[in-house]
């Protein structure tokens, strides 16, 4: 496929960022440039409907995956609906802890926009470790709905993201 190679060489890679032995995988060229970015949501939707039900909702995990996951949705003709990091969503919250290398974090979600039942769609930039997408996955769980797919842009292959995520997960460019 034509497309993945040039979405490919659309993402650039920064040696020793954020932090020195990191190669950072830089997604904002895609959007810089409107050809491969419709390309790559093209190529998402096809992705969706190769392996999963149309989902009902289509979460994004703060912050690159909204990015993604808005025109995603939008594409499906179904609601997007935002996972943050604890503290930015007004109203009542459904809340999921999680480890990270140092410390913990929490995921919430805003209640009542998951419904019990619903086919979801997790939507996010890069799987790295899968500590974040697991998360995720749980929250949307814990709120009766069922992941139906996991679909990330960028995988770092050799963390295996995928094993600790438990869920059906599809990616675009493996590095
Ligand atoms: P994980 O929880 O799988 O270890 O890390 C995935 C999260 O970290 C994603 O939400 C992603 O945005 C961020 N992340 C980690 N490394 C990179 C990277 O090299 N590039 C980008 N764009 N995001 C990264």
């Amino acid at each position: 496929d034509t497309r993945i190679k040039k979405i490919a060489d659309t993402v650039s890679a920064y040696p020793d960022f954020p932090k020195p032995g990191i190669v950072f995988r830089d997604i904002f060229p895609i959007l810089a440039n409107p050809a491969v970015f419709s390309d790559l949501i093209n190529v998402m939707v096809e992705r969706v409907h190769a392996s999963c039900p149309t989902p009902d909702v289509v979460v994004g995990l703060e912050s690159r995956g909204f990015l993604f996951g808005t025109p995603l949705a939008l594409a499906l003709k179904v609601p997007f609906v935002p996972v943050r990091k604890k503290g930015k969503l007004p109203g009542e919250v459904k809340q999921v802890s999680f480890t990270l290398e140092y410390g913990t974090d929490t995921f919430e979600a805003q209640a009542g926009r998951i419904k019990e039942g619903q086919n979801v769609l997790i939507v996010d930039d890069l799987l790295a470790t899968g500590g974040s997408m697991k998360a995720a996955c749980e929250l949307v769980t814990s709120m009766g709905a069922k992941v139906t797919l996991c679909l990330v842009c960028i995988e770092l292959a050799d963390l295996k993201g995928r094993d600790k995520v438990k869920h059906p997960v599809d990616t675009i460019l493996q590095f």
